[in-house]
């Protein structure tokens, strides 16, 4: 039986089939050399291309063992997975309300795959909005778990394995999906696929080329999720590999959140310097004001919403 999950277990060191990766954009082979080394992750830069990622990492079947029950209330939600994804449903979802409107500004319709679509939240909010919605989740924790009024229309799997229709998708959405993808442009290959010609990809990732990544360093809140987080792209590598793939992009913006006042001062831990006194010392005044709980919208600039049309006919 596998140890149950929880971030205190994660010891890639441990983990006896760990591989090596080559590049998912170019295919080079891992550089000897790590360019850091994180919770006892390597993080590798691509000798040809640029693009980080954790390599050696385990085998596939590894990896979705994080994505138990644990996974979505963690007990320790910055070395993996989320604090109490469910309890802050209506954060999400009204995070989710603002981007729809990104992704179809005036003109809603037609048929939405979500990829990584946790409990349906975004789903949920694409039906509001007026489109036809299917979720595809690998976490059978997460669909089993997801609202009644949307489970249905939940699959569990990986998207490489799926078996969706080609040329029938208006609105692909991989929001917090492709930094976990074991390979990134494999999936953008299969969202041309399956998407119309005119039909829009909407990408949600974390830009490892932002300014709070490049002043961050090794410490930045992405590079801290072992067997979680596995490539690092900054948004000018993948817009570059969206449109080599004819994914053309149309739009971007930094994809803030709606969350409580408190939570951006939560990231920070002990070996983050001086920013952990400092962020203790916020949570506390907020605390004696009585605004922890406020709800605000926090937006770091260091998450990437990228908006990419496939070609037209
Ligand atoms: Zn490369």
């Amino acid at each position: 039986m596998p140890k149950p999950f929880h971030p205190k277990n994660l010891n890639l060191a441990d983990v006896s089939e760990a591989e090596d990766v080559p590049c998912c954009v170019c295919g080079a082979p891992p550089p000897g050399k790590a360019e850091f080394v994180v919770q006892t992750q390597r993080v590798v830069r691509c000798p040809i291309c640029g693009l980080q990622r954790v390599s050696p990492r385990p085998a596939p079947a590894v990896l979705r063992q994080v994505y138990g029950a644990d996974y979505w209330k963690s007990p320790d939600s910055v070395l993996a997975g989320y604090t109490d994804y469910p309890g802050d449903e209506a954060n999400i979802r009204r995070t989710f309300r603002r981007r729809i409107k990104r992704v179809a500004p005036g003109h809603g319709g037609g048929l939405w795959l979500d990829v990584g679509c946790a409990y349906g939240f975004l789903l949920l909010e694409a039906e509001q909005a007026g489109y036809e919605v299917q979720g595809l989740e690998w976490s059978e924790a997460a669909a089993a778990a997801a609202p009644e009024a949307i489970r249905g229309r939940i699959r569990v799997g990986s998207f490489q394995q799926a078996d969706f229709p080609e040329n029938a998708w208006d609105v692909i959405s991989f929001w917090d999906y492709l930094e976990h993808s074991p390979d990134p442009k494999a999936d953008l290959l299969k969202a041309y696929r399956l998407l119309k010609p005119g039909g829009r990809l909407s990408i949600v990732i974390p830009d490892a080329g932002s300014r709070l990544a490049r002043w961050m360093g090794p410490r930045w809140e992405e590079f801290k999720k072992p067997q979680e987080h596995l490539y690092f792209f900054t948004g000018k590598q993948l817009a570059s590999l969206c449109a080599s793939l004819g994914l053309t992009p149309q739009g971007r913006e930094w994809a803030g959140k709606y969350a409580r006042l408190d939570f951006a001062l939560s990231r920070f831990k002990r070996g983050d310097g001086i920013l952990f006194p400092v962020a203790r010392a916020g949570r506390f005044m907020l605390k004696m004001m009585g605004l922890e709980a406020c709800v605000i919208y926090v937006n770091p600039r260091d998450k990437l919403h990228l908006l990419c049309q496939k070609e037209r006919a």
